[in-house]
């Protein structure tokens, strides 16, 4: 990964968003712009050069994985220790420095702390969100993992297929599944993963449970596997026993929404029209009232990036961006259905990876 360059770009925009300082404190983002993995670290970013704090814990692993920062080992929080540096440092000149925070993740208190530490000599402002959105557009090595993780995944589903029967417990063929992501190489799974069966397939985020798989009905499955720091997901909706014509009519609407948003990726449209495309398809079917989230969102080393596909959103796509594709509709106490895909944009569309089963699947 070409940690220089993003540093190096990220030190370009600083004044343009009136900041001298940037105190980067989300893992993924320390991630992005050094290579740093473990669970502890800070990077204090200025026009004049990078530093990068951890414990004691991590100085073999700061060593081998930081790429453009200096590395200075703390005694203390990462955070704290770059907040003292800049304490006991000269700053120049008489105006005041502006240390940007990244307002989203920085708990109040911390925020409090670092200012009244800094003070009367800089001044603490919340930053925009200059590594998240740098982040967005992937790069073709960063596409490679990505590629890399969906495939992986979508290798699980046939044993999701295999062990799902009436009976069975949700949580048993969950198991089943992160068990073999493992075997197969991942680093853990991209969230808990979802086994919906029966009445809870409409459960938008329903986890596996302790629930049995009924005799009949949809069975809603999402996962996703973390492979070299980046996330895939998927979901694919299945059948046990003979589906009735309402069932496959909502499962093929729902396939009928996810392809039209699919047609519709391209750089240059807004992630709002690619929402708008999968609910008009869904209104058509009168289900649009039952499309109860957003029709998809950029993945990367976290399962949930920008951009946002949901209505209204004006973020333009652009090539590189990878993001989902899951419409879904969601009938309370009957049945609910998904079906997602990762798609990447490419300079003329988009690309589907890992296009494979889904059409309805009964068991
Ligand atoms: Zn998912
Ligand atoms: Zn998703």
């Amino acid at each position: 990964m070409d940690h220089s360059s993003r540093l190096r770009r990220l030190q370009a925009v600083l004044p343009e968003n009136k900041l001298d300082l940037l105190l980067v404190t989300h893992l993924p983002n320390v991630r992005y712009l050094c290579g740093f993995t473990g669970s502890a670290g800070a990077l204090l970013v200025s026009d004049r050069g990078v530093s990068f704090f951890t414990d004691g814990r991590y100085i073999a692993q700061a060593r081998a994985e930081v790429c453009g920062a200096q590395i200075v080992i703390a005694r203390k929080a990462p955070f704290l220790a770059a907040v003292e540096s800049l304490a006991g440092s000269r700053t120049g000149g008489v105006s005041k420095k502006v240390l940007g925070l990244e307002g989203e993740t920085v708990p109040v208190v911390m925020r409090d702390r670092i200012a009244a530490r800094l003070r009367p000599r800089f001044k603490v402002r919340s930053a925009p969100q200059l590594v998240e959105r740098a982040r967005m557009v992937k790069d073709a090595e960063e596409i490679g993992c990505i590629r890399r993780a969906v495939e992986l995944g979508a290798r699980l589903f046939p044993i999701i297929r295999k062990k799902i029967r009436p009976g069975t417990r949700e949580v048993e063929v969950a198991g089943s599944m992160e068990y073999a992501a493992r075997c197969a190489g991942a680093e853990g799974m991209s969230f808990s993963t979802i086994i919906a069966s029966g009445q809870r397939s409409a459960v938008v985020h329903g986890r596996a449970s302790e629930a049995a798989i009924p005799r009949r009905g949809f069975v809603v499955c999402d996962f996703g596997v973390i492979l070299t720091g980046y996330c895939s997901d998927r979901t694919r909706t299945v059948h046990v026993g003979r589906p009735s014509r309402a069932a496959r009519q909502m499962y093929e609407a729902v396939r009928e929404a996810q392809q039209a948003a699919i047609a519709v990726v391209r750089p240059g449209v807004a992630a709002g029209e690619v929402d708008g495309a999968a609910r008009r398809v869904l209104r058509k079917w009168k289900l649009a009232r039952y499309f109860t989230h957003s029709t998809g969102h950029g993945l990367g080393l976290e399962i949930h990036e920008a951009p946002r596909l949901a209505a209204a959103q004006t973020q333009r796509l652009e090539p590189g961006m990878v993001i989902t594709i899951e419409p879904g509709a969601y009938i309370p106490g009957k049945w609910g259905v998904r079906i997602e895909d990762v798609v990447v944009v490419t300079p003329s569309g988009c690309e589907v990876l890992a296009p494979r089963d889904n059409e309805l699947i009964v068991i």
